[in-house]
């Protein structure tokens, strides 16, 4: 090469070495003016209300009139307001590997300010009939469950079958949750306004989540007299088990749509999800108050 060939590449390198040097400036600042777009709509942390089914979110929907309909892989958010205040309705799907999923883009993309995860459940309590509503106390994870060894030939025991607890990390720390807690004040929020409920009781109790569908009786009341469960679903547990991964207020509300142990000979998750998802709408009014 010669010496005027090595000065010109010289040169060429320089200017582009420049040029990209101020690329990435430019790309620093536009990334920079994003995440204080980012920021400043995060400011203001929208309420999430979660429904597993259509028929668990229209009426949140039909309350907000204008919303923004948003997908991420397999999952619906919808962004909008009730009463003036950020609303984010996120359809989950149905069962605990889409809840939890689902509940992590919410946390990730929305930063919400609480979760509620609401919808339709079976009852175990014999006292609940078909409508009335339970505010979810506590949720537990009824199909995280091992057996004691048994021979071949011995078969299967399921009235021996224990429940196992969930361990979460904590500050480095594996702590155990036999259950886990829906956040006191919103329980309190959610009670303040029940009196507006017309479609039966509205209770506390505690919610069993699987993804199961149980119709034995007497598998329900084993849950029932083993578990203390009110209802059984199959989002609940997973969403507050990943909304206190993240340290999110989380708050389960149930109606109930069939019940086994009650006289009622009704399955209607059409009407309990209406019903349900309208007495959210009240909950999110009372919290933006
Ligand atoms: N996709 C089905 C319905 C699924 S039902 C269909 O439309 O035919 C399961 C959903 O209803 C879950 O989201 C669960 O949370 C709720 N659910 C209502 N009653 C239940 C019960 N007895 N056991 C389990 N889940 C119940």
């Amino acid at each position: 090469m010669s010496n005027l060939m090595r000065l010109k590449v010289f040169a060429a390198t320089l200017i582009c070495a420049l040029v990209l040097a101020g690329c990435s400036t430019a790309t620093g600042e536009t990334n920079d003016s994003k995440e204080d777009e980012q920021n400043e709509q995060n400011d203001v942390q929208p309420i999430a209300v979660q429904g597993a089914m259509d028929v668990e979110i229209s009426a949140l929907l039909d309350e907000m009139k204008d919303y923004k309909e948003e997908q991420h892989g397999n999952y619906t958010f919808y962004t909008g307001k009730i009463a003036d205040t950020p609303v984010v309705v996120s359809r989950t799907e149905v069962g605990m590997v889409h809840a939890a999923a689902s509940t992590t883009v919410l946390i990730e993309k929305y930063n919400p300010k609480a979760i509620i995860n609401q919808g339709t459940a079976g009852g175990h309590d014999p006292d609940l009939h078909v409508f009335d509503t339970v505010i979810g106390t506590e949720v537990m994870n009824i199909g995280n469950m091992r057996t004691e060894h048994l021979d071949d030939e011995q078969g299967m025991k399921p009235d021996k079958w224990l429940f196992m607890s969930t361990g979460m990390r904590e500050d480095g720390e594996e702590v155990e949750y036999e259950s886990f807690e829906s956040d006191p004040e919103l329980v309190k929020i959610a009670l303040s306004v029940a009196d507006q409920y017309k479609y039966g009781e509205v209770v506390e109790g505690k919610v069993g989540s699987a993804d199961f569908w149980n119709r034995e009786i007497d598998r329900i009341q084993w849950f029932h007299e083993n578990a203390g469960t009110s209802v059984e679903e199959m989002e609940a547990a997973s969403v507050a088990q990943v909304a206190k991964g993240f340290n999110v207020p989380y708050l389960s509300v149930r109606t109930v749509s069939n019940s086994e142990v009650s006289e009622d000979n009704i399955e209607d998750l059409e009407t309990a999800g209406q019903y349900g998802a309208e007495y959210a709408v009240d909950i999110v009014k009372a919290m933006s108050k």
